[in-house]
């Protein structure tokens, strides 16, 4: 299949229902063939973003461009946007290939274009002899295969898809994860994918925009976002954090609320507030040490993840690989960090 796949840009978006702002002024551009992920928790705005972007909400302010033509209040049949949702809405009466043939025929294709293509989809999603099952006859993540092969069969400019794998379990989700990436890899197909599950954003984006209460609180590539939050909300919302807050009292050294200093190398001028993050692995040597009693003592199998009670006051949260038994609740340890492993924002 060619691909037609197109640049998206939206515009200050604003949305609201009533009192609620679902969209508070959203702006974002995504490049053609990017995979982006919208990360946030629910009710943040994530699918009213994704209804304004098909057409099934008009903003209130805003605008939609695709390939820089203003598609706004274009109707959501024209549009040419693929969309999977979290519940199949596959049609229950019709086998896999009249369900993958629907958007097609909506469209007058001819009958021996229709054909070609669905088994083309199929094909893509690994279908191939599935033609003529009826959806409940086939599992979960199957049936979610055929709406993806539906949602790109009429080979549409974007993908959207939200929260697609939420009813599977987690094994099959990250099979479906893998391959969707894969998919859209091979098409090239531009895709804005809905989660509010941090591990599956990491897994599939190039990109990731973490939103809040209807804004964007940061896009960038996955490892940014990981590495270096851009405030507390997102250092928290992705991945296990320890954040503290402080004043950088003299280069290269921050003094923390409870009094304790950290050796930083970042060079935020002296006298400004920061919030510092430690994740928990980055924990084990460093001139940052801590001494305290473990609270809590979990043993995931690959770590060790640890709630220390630091003498100074600080609680934290901190993984060390498994190298013996699991320690005691009220045993002491100590631990250490280095500097460049502290973000400072
Ligand atoms: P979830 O992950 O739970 O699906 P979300 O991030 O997709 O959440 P939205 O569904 O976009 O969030 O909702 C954003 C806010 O707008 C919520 O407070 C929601 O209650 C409200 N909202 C969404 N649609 C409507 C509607 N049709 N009428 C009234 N309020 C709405």
């Amino acid at each position: 299949m060619a691909s037609r796949s197109a640049d998206l840009e939206v515009e200050g978006l604003v949305k609201r229902f009533g009192e609620v702002v679902a969209l508070d002024g959203v702006s974002l551009d995504i490049a053609s063939g990017e995979l982006l992920t919208i990360l946030g928790p629910s009710g943040s705005g994530k699918t009213t973003l994704l209804k304004v972007v098909a057409g099934f909400e008009t903003p209130d302010a805003g605008a939609v461009k695709v390939d820089g033509i203003d598609i706004t209040t274009m109707p959501p049949a024209k549009r040419d946007i693929g969309m999977v949702f979290q519940n199949y809405a596959l049609f229950p009466h019709l086998t896999v290939a009249r369900n993958v043939a629907f958007p097609l025929e909506m469209r007058n294709a001819p009958r021996a274009e229709i054909d070609k293509r669905v088994g083309e989809a199929l094909n893509l999603v690994e279908l191939k002899g599935f033609e003529n099952r009826l959806p409940r006859q086939l599992s979960g993540g199957q049936q979610q295969r055929v709406a993806l092969a539906r949602a790109i069969v009429f080979n549409p400019r974007l993908l959207l898809l939200d929260e697609p794998f939420g009813a599977l379990d987690r094994k099959l989700r990250e099979t479906m994860q893998l391959e969707v990436r894969r998919l859209q890899r091979r098409l090239g197909l531009t895709t804005v994918f809905i989660t509010h599950d941090q591990e599956e954003a990491l897994v599939l984006s190039d990109r990731i925009a973490v939103m809040n209460r209807g804004a964007i609180q940061q896009v960038a590539s996955t490892t940014e976002i990981y590495e270096r939050p851009a405030n507390d909300f997102v250092a928290d919302f992705v991945g296990e954090s320890n954040i503290f807050h402080g004043t950088v009292t003299e280069t290269g050294s921050v003094t923390l609320e409870s009094g304790r200093r950290l050796l930083i190398t970042h060079s935020a001028p002296v006298g400004s507030r920061v919030g510092v993050l430690m994740r928990p692995e980055r924990f084990g040597r460093g001139p940052n040490t801590f001494n305290g009693e473990i609270r809590e003592a979990v043993y995931l199998g690959s770590s060790l993840k640890l709630r220390l009670a630091c003498d100074d006051g600080l609680e934290l949260i901190v993984r060390l690989p498994v190298t013996g038994p699991l320690p005691a609740s009220g045993s002491r340890i100590s631990t250490g960090i280095e500097p460049e492993s502290i973000h400072v924002f």
